[in-house]
């Protein structure tokens, strides 16, 4: 079967990870730090926080952002149900703006319209997450300027778009947003096997979200309540969790960071040979907006279901049967059963549920050879003739 995604590890790599295992710290040592600038300094923010997943991430997010009961988080159908779960994890309520049907992308339009109705009914989200679905960025420039409008908090969840640029400047600068959070799973374009981070240009925000990531416990003084007992003491001063990254995953990230615009370089090499060969399909494909630089965690297809007899489901089948790991991302979190117990209802967001009827993800990844590309191109041209 040829996989829709598998990480990559080099030499430089295995060694890099060796080197910590044979040191003092397998964990809490100068390697998450160390991780922690190269990110930053990589995305253009002014802080990194290094945590032991993307939903870990989205979580202390929230958090810092102050998000709890009461309060409302939006984000797109069309992500991975953690974009969502996050903000159930504090207490809060959960919605979705629909996509715009040519990014994917949770659609701006749309996004107003609903900001409209929600200020006269007094329902103004606190915090909105934009999911740059498939690593293409959203249109956060529209989206920041409905934020400062409204008085919402930005979440971007870029799991899928480090090494991805907007305006040209890297993902992750949160230049439009509060927190940028990433995932470093092993089908992400950079693997630290389980792990993820935030970025933020906020101070205080980083220090939450650190605090937040180890118990809500700290050894400095200066955020004590009460005085030390002696130079064993630590303090808890919050309700926190055990969201630490170990040494030898950050060693990994800091090794897999250095190749990262390599690494989306031959994604996009990748995608220019399928959509080229792909032309005279009946598929469209996601729009690439002009201010967006994807890394392009995913290549994603849909299928044009009219022009075919063939159904969705058909299709999908028949290359799995043919040994190819065709993958769909993702169900509209909305239908999922957790979900509709909590009042959501299929129809709601129309545009999520065509695009979750056509479309499919196609094997890309740094190591797919042309040859197993190719048999992926002719594989689905006869499944779909
Ligand atoms: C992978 C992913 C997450 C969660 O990341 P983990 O590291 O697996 O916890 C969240 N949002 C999106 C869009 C993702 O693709």
């Amino acid at each position: 079967m040829i996989p829709y995604g598998r990480q990559e590890i080099t030499q430089q790599d295995i060694d890099s990870v060796t080197e910590v295992l044979q040191s003092d710290f397998l964990t809490q040592g100068p390697q998450i730090p160390l991780f922690e600038q190269n990110l930053a300094s990589y995305c253009g923010a002014e802080h990194a926080v290094a945590v032991n997943s993307g939903t870990a991430a989205l979580h202390l997010a929230c958090l810092a952002l102050g998000v709890g009961p009461g309060d409302m988080v939006w984000t797109s159908p069309i992500s991975f149900v953690a974009s969502a779960n996050c903000a159930l994890y504090c207490g809060a309520g959960i919605d979705f703006v629909d996509i715009d049907p040519e990014t994917a992308n949770l659609c701006v339009k749309k996004l107003r319209q609903k900001l409209e109705r929600a200020e006269r009914n007094k329902t103004l989200p606190q915090v909105i997450i934009p999911v740059h679905l498939a690593g293409q960025p959203c249109d956060m420039k529209e989206i920041k300027q409905l934020a400062d409008q409204y008085g919402f908090k930005i979440i971007e969840d870029a799991c899928h778009a480090i090494g991805g640029r907007y305006d040209n400047e890297p993902v992750g600068n949160c230049r439009y947003s509060d927190i940028t959070v990433f995932s470093f799973h092993p089908v992400k374009i950079i693997t630290t096997c389980e792990g993820g981070a935030a970025t933020t240009n906020d101070k205080a925000l980083a220090e939450k979200m650190q605090l937040l990531r180890t118990h809500g416990i700290t050894r400095d003084e200066t955020l004590m309540t009460k005085v030390s007992d002696g130079p064993w003491y630590y303090q808890q001063i919050d309700l926190g969790f055990n969201y630490r990254i170990t040494d030898l995953q950050a060693a990994l990230g800091t090794s897999q960071l250095k190749r990262v615009d390599e690494v989306v370089a031959k994604r996009h090499q990748l995608v220019q040979r399928y959509n080229e060969k792909l032309k005279k399909l009946p598929l469209l494909h996601l729009k690439q907006t002009s201010d967006g630089y994807s890394s392009y965690h995913l290549y994603i297809i849909r299928i044009q279901t009219g022009e075919t007899d063939i159904s969705h489901l058909e299709i999908f089948s028949k290359l799995r049967e043919m040994g190819i790991g065709v993958n769909l991302h993702y169900i509209p979190i909305h239908t999922q059963p957790y979900y509709l117990q909590l009042g959501f209802k299929p129809g709601q967001f129309p545009e999520a549920e065509k695009y979750y009827s056509e479309a499919i993800t196609l094997p890309l990844f740094h190591h797919l050879r042309h040859e197993d590309q190719d048999r992926v191109i002719e594989c689905l041209s006869r499944v779909l003739r």
